[in-house]
């Protein structure tokens, strides 16, 4: 039966793609791509040749009936993003909840995602945590951090390279300087890097070292009374 397949693509390291997600970008009928240079890139890395389709945010909304039709006629799909997991603060949303509200059958296979590499490089509590993608840039932004002042879980942030500074000198005066975060940059990448401290102390290294690359922001969540932010509980507790 045909379905749609979601399919994660490297997020820096081309050798981060499972030999599941290649072989399922050798057998559909055609790929849903955010950006098909992006794409066609990749796939003349891997060997193989596909009807590629644009899919963006641009003009899901206008595709989407158009793609989940297609399907439901017998053509299988894969959706890619120009890097890692499709629907992870890149389209994926809009057309996997039309396939599920048409009866489709969608399978997301597991890959590439830079949020959980930097949850887990952070050495944060992972056992439980938050995911906050891209902070609204303008209007929204200071609501949005205020409602996480109490937030008791690891929270995963994206940012932009030209924000990074902003963000961490916003982080300080709504969170506290003490609070501990973990930026990792680059990741999978040749000049990967984690810088781990205080909000005061990484602030201080991105404002003496210009953010360069693509960056997760990992916050410790609000300490519990007597411990440090990032600090995971004891066993009973
Ligand atoms: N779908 C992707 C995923 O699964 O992580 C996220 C796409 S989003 C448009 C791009 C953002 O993800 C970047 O601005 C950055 O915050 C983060 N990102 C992507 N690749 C990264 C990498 N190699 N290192 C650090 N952050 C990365």
């Amino acid at each position: 039966m045909a379905k749609l397949f979601i399919v994660p693509t490297p997020i820096g390291n081309l050798d981060d793609i499972t030999l599941r997600a290649v072989d399922v970008l050798r057998e559909v009928d055609f790929i849903l791509a955010e950006d098909t240079r992006t794409t066609s890139f990749l796939l003349r890395h891997l060997g193989i040749e596909k009807r590629l389709q644009s899919h963006h945010k641009f003009n899901e909304h206008a595709t989407v009936r158009l793609v989940a039709d297609t399907i439901a006629a017998g053509r299988s799909a894969a959706l890619v993003s120009d890097a890692g997991t499709p629907g992870i603060s890149d389209p994926g949303f809009l057309l996997v909840r039309t396939c599920v509200e048409q009866g489709i059958e969608v399978e997301t296979l597991p890959g590439a995602t830079a949020a959980i590499p930097a949850l887990v490089q952070s050495g944060f509590p992972c056992d439980r945590f938050c995911f906050e993608g891209f902070l609204p840039q303008k209007k929204g932004r200071a609501k949005q951090l205020q409602s996480l002042v109490d937030e008791e879980r690891t929270m995963i942030f994206y940012e932009s390279p030209y924000r990074v500074v902003k963000c961490l000198e916003q982080f300080c005066e709504v969170f506290g300087p003490e609070r501990r975060v973990s930026v990792s940059r680059e990741l999978t990448k040749k000049f990967e890097q984690t810088v781990r401290g205080t909000l005061a102390e990484v602030l201080e290294h991105f404002r003496a070292t210009e953010p360069k690359g693509e960056f997760v922001i990992v916050l410790a969540g609000r300490p519990k009374s007597g411990r440090r932010g990032g600090e995971p509980a004891p066993e009973n507790d």
